[in-house]
């Protein structure tokens, strides 16, 4: 029995039984005793922040879930924190702290680097576990380190960005290195007080065709954040109680990395984009042994040599090197806007193919069988088996 709530009131998906315990941290000693106190119990810790990226089994978790809803956004001086830039503004951002949140401050507040990110929904503490993109930008950008409780000892540690592993919706974290961020520390940018506050250059082309200026040309902040929420509200993007396509979890697969081989035996229309030369591998090849999986161990202790280990890789003629988009093998594997299997309150969304939704009352049962349709049709189709985005507690697609 548990007095806890069932983990579809916590989750954006709006799925998942209940957890044996439930602890919410409101302050950073808060969420550090109860990581060191249920670590020390030996027992399961799922740790949840807005629950945005996370679809939990309908048997819920047999375990404490630490709910992390910390607050506090301080200033760091750059200099004493390692040598930043002239113009740089480091903020120290606890991991509860609502990811947008940070996002609308750093507009109001002339500091560029996250405009594009505006609207992704969630906590600042999760953002590092899948180095969080969109609109052309990555945290893995503007993260300089995080405070990190080691679950073995329960002490906290400083871990630098590049010790994390940050790839495409990837880090170490995500990959099985156990840790709870306990706060972020970014590095901005400041504009200057006069004249328009100008963000980084626009690096996405719909968003360079949305704001009608070219790719690498500076925009405003607030023009960028708007327009950004736009587009994305217009894809059901933004978490809206109106919109029945934002009950997601976002996108539910990744785009697929294949060898350059693989991608040349795909129809010419199929969309791709070459990596850069140390960009991670995240999907399956067709052998079903995945480079992530492989990465999982030795984590950060060998993290220098395993770039090394993929920059060989991409580079060799079968290195996957290529990005394909998974929107489209979707669409083009016969499954459109709004998909629903027979008699299931599962569906895709209207506004987006690669976001499953629950169109209300589904059952983490009907997701996982929407998701896994759709696997088996793109990898009937293509023989290109698509990754699911989102964390699965208890669920195996
Ligand atoms: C409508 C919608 C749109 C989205 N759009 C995007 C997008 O454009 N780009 C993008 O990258 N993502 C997107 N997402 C996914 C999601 O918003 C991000 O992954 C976000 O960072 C998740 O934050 P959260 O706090 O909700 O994470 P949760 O779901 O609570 O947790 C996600 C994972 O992180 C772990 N975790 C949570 N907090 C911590 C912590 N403090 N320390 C260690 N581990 C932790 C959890 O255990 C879990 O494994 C979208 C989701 C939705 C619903």
């Amino acid at each position: 029995m548990t007095d806890a709530p069932a983990l579809s009131e916590l989750t954006t998906m709006r799925v998942g039984g209940p957890a044996r315990s439930l602890v919410t941290a409101t302050t950073e000693e808060g969420l550090i005793a109860a990581a060191r106190d249920a670590y020390a119990a030996g027992e399961p810790v799922l740790l949840l922040g807005g629950g945005s990226n996370t679809v939990v089994a309908d048997d819920g978790f047999d375990g404490t879930v630490i709910r992390i809803a910390t607050r506090g956004i301080e200033r760091v001086d750059a200099g004493r924190a390692g040598g930043g830039r002239p113009d740089a503004v480091r903020l120290r951002v606890q991991a509860g702290e609502s990811w947008d949140d940070v996002v609308a401050l750093a507009v109001r507040n002339r500091w560029a680097g996250i405009e594009a990110l505006s609207g992704i929904p969630g906590s600042v503490g999760a953002a590092p576990v899948q180095n969080i993109g969109a609109y052309g930008q990555e945290l893995s950008s503007v993260l300089v380190a995080v405070d990190l409780l080691d679950p073995a000892t329960g002490k906290v540690h400083r871990v630098a960005a590049g010790d994390l592993e940050l790839g495409y919706r990837t880090s170490a974290l995500k990959r099985g290195f156990l840790g709870v961020v306990v706060a972020v520390e970014l590095e901005l940018s400041q504009r200057p007080d006069v004249g328009a506050a100008l963000g980084e250059p626009i690096a996405y082309p719909q968003l360079a065709d949305a704001l009608a200026v070219g790719l690498g040309t500076r925009v405003s902040l607030g023009e960028v954040r708007r327009t950004v929420l736009r587009l994305r509200a217009s894809k059901g993007m933004v978490l809206d109680p109106h919109d029945a396509d934002s009950v997601s979890a976002g996108s539910f697969f990744t785009n697929p990395i294949v060898s350059a081989r693989f991608a040349h035996g795909l129809p010419p229309e199929a969309p791709r984009w070459r990596l850069a030369p140390d960009e991670p591998d995240l999907v399956a090849p067709l052998d079903g042994s995945t480079a992530e999986e492989s990465a999982a161990v030795g984590m950060l202790a060998d993290a220098a040599a395993d770039r090394e280990r993929r920059r060989a890789r991409a580079e060799s003629p079968d290195g996957p090197g290529v990005k394909l988009s998974a929107a489209w093998l979707i669409e083009r594997a016969g499954i459109s806007r709004g998909f629903a299997l027979p008699g299931s309150r599962a569906a895709i969304s209207g506004k987006h193919t690669l976001a499953i939704t629950n169109r209300g009352g589904a059952s983490a049962l009907e997701i996982a069988q929407l998701a896994s349709f759709v696997q088996g049709r793109v990898q009937a189709e293509f023989g290109v088996l698509l990754r699911p985005e989102p964390v699965l507690v208890g669920i195996e697609l």
